[in-house]
């Protein structure tokens, strides 16, 4: 198995409904199709186009949205997600996700995200750990336990949180509902908000009431920041201090500045942001300038299944095109251990699993 697979990795910025398997969404397309509510042959080819825009990626979530969004499917997703990354030795994955309302059938925002977390519960193939160790009873549904395997081997196991996203298309009152729910559900593992969404669509203004609400309240935040140039908007992004920021790309020299002063942790989205074009080219990317500055950074996927990436492919990509060795890039992977949401006793383990796999490391 190559170094970038075998490797313990740490996720922290993928979106539930970007990392579908494309066979899943061709599946869920087809039987949409069958049952006449979508023409299955014009959305094939926008499922299986492989560079878009970022106004095209956009276009394309809407559609994922339509294909995705029951209860049934959205615990299907989060199972097979789950185990899509598990299975690439990722050994602690923060999943963020927008919740939904659909009243046709009868789905709420606390409605969507028990489905998620029935999708947590599903996962057969490895042990999860979502129940923060605060919370969890003898009698949890999901117990704790890094079991043995029949054979007396240990059974594989992954941390999993959720962060509860606001969409930059809803209002306020929506932004402050899901905050709400965020906090009703920490004891399901929900540790933070991300804010996300088409990043031309609304002003940080509208969230930043929620946001603050859910700062004091003790959940953590991450921001998108600076997917387009906002001059408006980013430093103030900035100011308001959240606990890492997504891309941070479109960046003026002033917002260089405060971003490496401040020490935010910034989720590096290599494959995303080469093809949405949002940078031209790998050689440019500002993940060097950040790592020879030895800036907070974590490499993550955004959306494996609609970039056709993996995490371990992008270290791969990291790794060849940065010109950085095997033992650097573990070394990149455990340093992800501090900009967790998880509290101290995840962080003491999974500096036990990536001490373990040094010593295998030549
Ligand atoms: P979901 O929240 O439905 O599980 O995941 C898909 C959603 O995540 C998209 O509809 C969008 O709101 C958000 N998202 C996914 N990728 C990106 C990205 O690259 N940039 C931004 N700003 N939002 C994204």
């Amino acid at each position: 198995m190559e170094w970038w697979v075998s490797m313990p990795k740490i996720e922290l910025h993928a979106h539930l409904n970007g990392s579908i398997r494309d066979s899943t969404l061709l599946e869920l397309a087809r039987v949409l199709g069958e049952k006449g509510i979508i023409v299955f042959s014009d959305v094939e080819h926008v499922i299986m186009k492989n560079d878009r825009s970022l106004g095209e990626v956009f276009k394309l979530f809407d559609l994922i949205h339509i294909l995705t969004t029951d209860h049934k499917t959205v615990t299907r997703i989060t199972k097979e997600v789950v185990e899509d990354f598990a299975s690439e030795n990722v050994v602690y994955i923060e999943l963020r996700t927008t919740p939904k309302k659909n009243d046709s059938i009868g789905m709420s925002k606390r409605s969507y995200m028990e489905a998620v977390v029935e999708g947590l519960r599903a996962v057969t193939s490895v042990d999860v750990d979502f129940v923060p160790h605060n919370f969890s009873t003898q009698d949890s549904l999901n117990p704790i336990v890094m079991n043995d395997a029949c054979d007396g081997t240990k059974r594989k196991k992954i941390y999993v949180r959720l962060l509860l996203s606001i969409d930059r298309r809803e209002t306020t009152e929506a932004a402050m509902e899901t905050v709400k729910l965020a906090l009703e559900l920490r004891d399901l593992g929900v540790v933070g908000i991300d804010l996300s969404g088409n990043p031309v669509v609304g002003e940080w203004n509208t969230f930043l009431p929620a946001l603050t609400f859910a700062q004091e309240q003790g959940l953590y935040i991450t921001l998108h920041c600076g997917e387009v140039p906002n001059r408006k908007e980013v430093l103030p992004m900035l100011d308001f201090l959240p606990q890492r920021i997504g891309h941070a790309i479109f960046f003026e020299e002033e917002e260089w500045r405060q971003l490496k002063t401040s020490k935010i942790p910034v989720e590096i989205c290599l494959t995303s942001n080469i093809k949405t074009e949002s940078i031209s080219s790998i050689d440019i990317h500002h993940f060097v300038d950040l790592y020879n500055a030895k800036h907070p950074l974590v490499l993550c996927t955004d959306d494996a299944g609609v970039f056709s990436t993996s995490l371990s492919n992008e270290y791969n990509i990291a790794s060849a095109a940065f010109g950085l060795g095997k033992r650097e890039m573990f070394e990149l992977a455990q340093n992800g251990i501090d900009f967790i949401f998880a509290g101290d006793e995840v962080k003491q383990d999974l500096v036990e699993i990536f001490d373990l796999a040094a010593k295998k490391l030549n």
